[in-house]
This record gives structure tokens, sequence and C-alpha cells, in this order.
């Protein structure tokens, strides 16, 4: 299986009938192979070599879909690069990768001509336009699926993003796997893109949605208005999201009365649902199919289902869960040794399937580390109940030993969260003489509210037990995010300590 195969068959099928939908731009199969192929003569003309990376630092359009086919096509690699990072991350990967040809779009053209080292900078449509008509048609490489396809960076949650080398087994391994462990046919959809490509579980969704012969209508970032209209006026049947965007459109569509009659399939990820955003979705789009994946770029990115019937709102304790193993790959929960842990205990997720990337672009270390083994460790803790059902709990890195004791920090800001006065928060473990890492805690305060560390301390007391109430807590005015917008805990950590050391230097 190759990552063009479905274009084949679209194109032999149907050439006709359309597969692109972007605003008024609207190409059919036919097109679309036609510009693949071209596109694909042009890198080569502009020197690009098979296996060499191309970037692609753009928001979701029609000409993001056509440049990634076109480097399958033509046996290049794409390099998708987060519009959100700061341009000294930008140029980081830029950098790591070795890009020397990169693709943008009007949005983010800005941060693309601050890039150094490229060879060659596509800024917009017109030029993308004119390439693509200069370019001589060249024959699909019908690339092996074993070979390097895409280098996409992790979120750098953890620590440096890493560059993580991803092959056609890998990405069709585990879209295809997660739609059948979600129950749901493998047909051709009026799909929506709305999560951004940059991310793998977008452009999975893509790549296999090209092999279903689907529709793809695109959207360039998430808008509540342009969701629902788009939906409605394009006829969209199936959707990616994350559960705060799900709160946000079906919050809108209820109260302006907008039915969505067409839409049958969500998958959503990232995190658990709320049992009011499945209420609220249920509602607004009553029958819809939801299926949530846990996963990572890693694994090309999806370890464990919910499947659609797993969403009842009379089992509130399994929609916390991230679901069973996917049919494609083995999942189990592991203690330090890498021992296989019984039902119930809390371990180091790892995974072992076809899904499993090739490894770190230039990490050799992380990768033998990561994969060491045969299992893909995933640096997530979670535990299995005995139904089959994975619990995703923390990160390795940011449980807390304390005293002994194992805390895991989601559960003591889960209650802290609970708190009215309190908007975010996040909680980590710092190093303390007496118990070996203490509870701390920071804080963001909702605008106008107030509450101090006692009573906040006191409040948590009752709904946790006492060795997890933090120790301390600081108030802050706002939280370090990653470009993704998730808390940076190894930058909190690093301000404790080095607070620390500020105040060992006092006489
Ligand atoms: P880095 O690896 O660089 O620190 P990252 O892990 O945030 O960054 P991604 O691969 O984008 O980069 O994110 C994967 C992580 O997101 C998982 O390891 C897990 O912690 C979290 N995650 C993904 N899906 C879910 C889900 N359904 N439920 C809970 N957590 C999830
Ligand atoms: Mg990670």
């Amino acid at each position: 299986m190759y990552l063009t195969a479905g274009l084949h068959k679209s194109l032999q099928l149907a050439p006709d009938a359309t597969m692109l939908i972007d605003g008024e731009v609207r190409r059919s199969f036919g097109e679309v192979a036609d510009r693949v192929a071209r596109l694909a003569g042009a890198l080569r003309s502009l020197g690009a070599q098979p296996g060499d990376r191309i970037g692609i630092l753009s928001l979701n359009s029609a000409a993001y879909a056509e440049i990634v086919l076109a480097c399958a096509w033509g046996g290049f690699v794409f390099a998708p690069i987060n519009a959100r990072w700061s341009v000294p991350e930008m140029q980081f990967q830029v950098d790591d990768a070795q890009i020397a040809i990169c693709f943008t779009d009007n949005a983010c053209a800005a941060a693309a001509s601050r890039l150094t080292g490229l060879r060659q900078l596509v800024s917009t449509a017109a030029e993308l336009d004119s390439l693509i008509a200069s370019g001589e048609p060249i024959e699909d490489q019908r690339m092996g699926w074993d070979e390097l396809a895409g280098l996409l960076y992790t979120g750098g949650t953890t620590g440096r993003a890493k560059g993580v080398m991803i092959n056609a087994r890998g990405i069709l391994t585990s879209t295809y796997g997660s739609l059948a462990s979600a129950g749901q046919p493998l047909v051709a959809e009026r799909f929506l893109h709305i999560s951004p490509f940059y991310h793998l579980a977008a452009l999975g969704s893509l790549l296999l949605q090209v092999q279903l012969g689907s529709t793809h209508i695109l959207l360039p970032a998430f808008e509540i208005d342009a969701f629902l209209d788009t939906v409605s006026h394009e006829e969209v049947s199936a959707t990616t999201l994350v559960p705060t965007m799900m709160h946000l459109v079906f919050t809108e569509a209820l109260a302006s009365g907008r039915s969505l009659p067409t839409l049958r399939r969500i998958g959503y990820g990232a995190s658990p649902i709320s049992e009011a955003t499945l209420r609220l979705t249920m509602q607004a789009v009553p029958g819809v199919l939801l299926a949530q994946r846990y996963g990572m770029t890693e694994l090309g990115p999806v370890a464990t289902v919910l499947a659609p019937h797993d969403h009842d709102l009379e089992r509130p304790d399994r929609l916390r869960s991230a679901g069973r193993a996917a049919l494609h790959n083995e999942v189990r929960v592991v203690d330090p040794s890498d021992r296989p842990l019984p039902t119930g205990e809390v371990g180091e997720v790892v995974v072992r399937g076809a899904n499993v990337m090739m490894g770190y672009w230039n990490l050799p270390e992380q990768t033998a580390d990561t994969l060491r083994g045969g299992w893909m460790h995933t640096g997530d803790l979670g535990y299995f109940d005995d139904e089959g059902f994975l619990y995703v709990v923390d990160r390795v890195k940011d449980m807390i030993v304390t005293g002994g004791e194992n805390v895991y920090s989601t559960e003591v800001e889960k209650a802290l969260a609970a708190h009215p006065a309190v908007d975010q928060v996040a909680v980590v473990g710092v190093p303390d003489d007496d118990w070996g890492e203490r509870v701390h805690a920071y804080v963001v305060l909702a605008g106008g509210e107030s509450v101090d560390a006692s009573a906040l301390r006191e409040f948590t007391g009752k709904q946790i037990a006492h060795y997890k109430v933090p120790k301390t807590i600081d108030f802050i005015d706002e939280m370090p995010l990653s470009p993704v917008g998730k808390i940076l805990k190894r930058e909190l950590r690093q301000r404790v300590s080095s607070n620390a050391v500020v105040e060992q230097r006092r006489p």
C-alpha cells in the first residue's frame, strides 16, 4: 500500500468528481492528480532529490493537500512546520530537518520570510500555480510502505520537539485500524479538515480519506460560524475535532437552532470528553457517532479507540477512558523494569505494532531508549480496567513521588480546578529535603476572584488524600504554554528550582 494509491483509483473511477473544496476553489480528482504530478516534477527541477525534506508552513488549504501528495508522488519527505510555533522554533526545525525548499501561504508568509537557510520559499498561491504550470509531470514513484514518507515534530511538551520519522505503513495502519476499531465503515466521506495538518492526527485523516476517495473540504482555522456554515453548505459527513472545539460549536448550534443533519461521524482526541460536552453534542447532532482516539505522533498516531457505542451517558466512568487497544496494535501497562502490570495498577503505557514510528530523526539514543525491547514507550502513565479500557492518568515525567507515595499531577489539578476562583492550574513536584519531592501548585485565578493558599488547600483536602494536597501554592498571572496550548510544566519546575537557588543565596 502506498499513500497515493487512492488517488489513482479515484482517477480511474470518477476523474471529474470533486476532490478538493477550499472556499471558491473546487478541483476534481483529474485536476488534482495532474497538478500533483506536475508539482512533483517541478520539485525535481528545483533540485529536490528523493528523500529530501520539503517544508510546509501553512494553514489547511487545497494547496497543502496537493503538496503532501506531490511529496508522496515524487518520493520526497513532507515536513509540516507548526504554524503556531515562534520563528526560532520554526528555525530549529528547518535546521534540524535540513529543509531547503519550503511552501508557505499568506497567513504564514511573514514568519516564513524570517527563516534562514532555505534555498527556495514558495510564498503564495500564484507562485505555486506558476510552479505547477511550469512543471513537467512525472510518474508516481509509488514509494514503498517502509520508506520514510514524512517527518513530523512532537508537541515539545516534555522537552525539545523531536522529529518523528513515519512511513506509509505507520500512517495507514494507524488510520485504517482506528476506523475499523470504531466499527466505522471504510467509505468515501465529505470530510471537513479543520484540525491543522501539522499534527499527524489531521494529516493522517487527510491521507486516509485520500485512500477512501473522499471529497475533502478545507478550512484554514477553527472558527465557530465558519465550521457550522461549512458543515451545512458542503453537507459534511465526517470531521475531527478536540473536545473544547466540540463544546463551542455545539453550544452555538443549539443556541442558534441550527441543525446539522449530514454530520454522521466525529473523531476526537487529545483528551477524554466531559459528560457535559457529550450531552451537548448528542443533543445538537442526534445519532452522531463519536470515536475518541488516544495516541501520539510516534504511533501514526493512534493506539487506543473509545468506540461510538462506548459513549454511554449511563457509564460516565467509561467516558473518562481512552478506550481499548485499537485492532492494529498491542497495548500494555508496565513497571519501570518493563514487566506487565495487573489490571488496575498504574504504570507506563507501551505499544507494539506496525503503526510504530521508524524512529526519531537524528536522535539514535532517544530512539533506542524509546523503542527498547520492541515496545514504544509512550511516556504516559495509565491503567487498564478489567474490560480492557485504558485510563491515561499522567505523564511519567509529571508524576510526583512524595514521602514514598505516588501522586498524579492531573488528579490534584482536577481537585484544585473545581474551586470557582481557579481559572488554570498546574501541579508539579519540586525537590524537598523532608519529602523527596513535594506537591507544588501554580494557580491562575479567574478574573476578579480571590482565594488564599490555605483556603485552597482546605478545599482540596476535602476531595483528595492529605498527602496529595499541595504543600505550597504560587499564584501567577499566566501559564507558560506550548504553541499548541499545553502547559509547559518543565518551565514551571525550572521556575521553582531557580527561586530556590535565589533563596539559598540570601544571607
Ligand atoms: P513531546 O512528546 O514533545 O513532549 P507531546 O507528547 O505533547 O510533545 P504529541 O505527540 O502531539 O506531543 O501529543 C501526544 C500526547 O498527548 C500523548 O503522549 C498524551 O499525553 C496526550 N494525549 C493524546 N491523546 C490523548 C487522549 N485521547 N487522552 C489523553 N491524553 C492524550
Ligand atoms: Mg510525546
